[in-house]
């Protein structure tokens, strides 16, 4: 009956076109393919709805496929994968040249990865129990055959050099990156890499040195015009302006603010609720609220207060623990200068990339998501 009341609704699907599933062979524990298998081709088959399976041979195959693909004859673009592999659809879209058009093309997750954070941001929104792994996986399948379409932020990431990146989910510095690159080689253990990461890069806690501004989002819409830089950033060939930042290696206007610390645990900017599966980071965030929720933690924390502010995060109460060394700001936009003369990793979405200065800035509801 679900599935029935499902297909009377489901507002993205298209009878003259098919959905295009992604598949990571690789993700999380190896799992995706049984998950097609097991759960996913039965619940399409009998929601009705057409799709082409596509195995993902590499690393930078899907963005290659979504870059070349006919997208008159797709509905949708799904992946069951974990969170990189949307990265990479994403970054496929804005890099094409009618990335206008590309980029609305409704875009769906089904967890099969380890990280699968926006599956559990979209399952949250949902208001629905959190549930995970393979529960996970039903619960999204059922929010995509159900199927209501719904607008998500990007934020635009520019680097030092080479193009910018365009991110569903989070840019992270410090102990939160080093856990997502470290944990990769517990991948085996599923969603509770992140847990295993945490507590091994808790033993060897370090401090990060760099320089954080942000431009405050302030409830006003029109603010936005007034904090408009003279000198824009060159304008890349694809994706939208970023019209809040001036070029990288050039001074912020005045109306940002410099953080006055320089010595930190972390850096997060996040747009979505979840981290991952069992993160709840930034529970007030929603798909396409405009916001980028920025959390840094200050150098001096214990080790156990830092333990204490993760696994408060599984309920999303970290923010109500008063942590003196934890701030939480909403921001559009922010600039980080990390000290290169130390080791440290960046992450995006999950995904390292080139260590150095990085700036962000939101795109409200530049994309579009099968949301349930
Ligand atoms: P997980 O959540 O387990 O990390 P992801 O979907 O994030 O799963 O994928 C991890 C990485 O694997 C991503 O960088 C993705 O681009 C890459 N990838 C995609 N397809 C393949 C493949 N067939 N073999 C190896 N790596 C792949
Ligand atoms: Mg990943």
């Amino acid at each position: 009956l679900f599935l029935f009341s499902g297909m009377l609704l489901r507002s993205w699907s298209h009878p003259d076109r098919t959905m295009m599933l992604l598949v990571n062979p690789q993700s999380g524990k190896g799992q995706a393919l049984t998950f097609y298998y097991n759960h996913v081709q039965r619940m399409l088959n009998e929601a009705g709805i057409a799709h082409t399976l596509i195995i993902t041979e590499k690393q930078g195959h899907a963005r290659e496929i979504v870059r070349e693909a006919d997208l008159t004859q797709l509905d949708a673009l799904v992946i069951l994968s974990g969170d990189g592999l949307l990265f990479e659809v994403i970054n496929g879209l804005v890099e094409r040249p009618d990335w206008e058009e590309a980029i609305q093309k409704p875009l769906g997750i089904l967890p099969g990865g380890s990280g699968n954070a926006l599956a559990a941001s979209l399952l949250y929104y949902s208001g629905a129990p959190p549930v995970s792994g393979e529960d996970l996986l039903v619960s999204c399948g059922f929010l995509l055959c159900k199927g209501s379409v719904s607008h998500m932020d990007l934020v635009s990431i520019q680097l030092s050099s080479g193009p910018r990146l365009f991110s569903f989910l989070s840019l992270a510095w410090g102990f939160v990156a080093d856990v997502d690159v470290e944990s990769e080689k517990y991948r085996h253990m599923g969603a509770a890499r992140f847990t295993i990461g945490t507590l091994v890069r808790l033993a060897s806690l370090r401090v990060y040195k760099g320089k954080l501004a942000y431009l405050p989002a302030s409830g006003e819409e029109g603010d936005l015009e007034n904090s408009t830089p003279s000198q824009r950033a060159t304008e890349a060939p694809r994706g939208p302006p970023d019209s809040l930042l001036p070029p990288l290696d050039q001074p912020l206007p005045g109306n940002w603010v410099v953080v006055p610390e320089e010595d930190f645990v972390l850096m997060l900017a996040m747009y979505q609720s979840h981290l991952a599966e069992d993160l709840l980071a930034a529970p007030e965030s929603r798909l396409d609220d405009g916001i980028i929720h920025l959390f840094y933690v200050t150098a001096g924390i214990s080790r156990t207060a830092l333990l204490r502010l993760f696994l408060a995060m599984e309920k999303g109460t970290h923010l109500a623990s008063n942590c003196q060394h934890l701030v939480h700001t909403k921001v559009r936009a922010l600039r980080l200068e990390p000290n290169t003369g130390l080791k440290g990793k960046i992450t995006v979405d999950g995904e390292v990339v080139q260590y150095g200065p990085v700036q962000a800035e939101v795109h409200r509801g530049l994309s579009r998501v099968i949301s349930g």
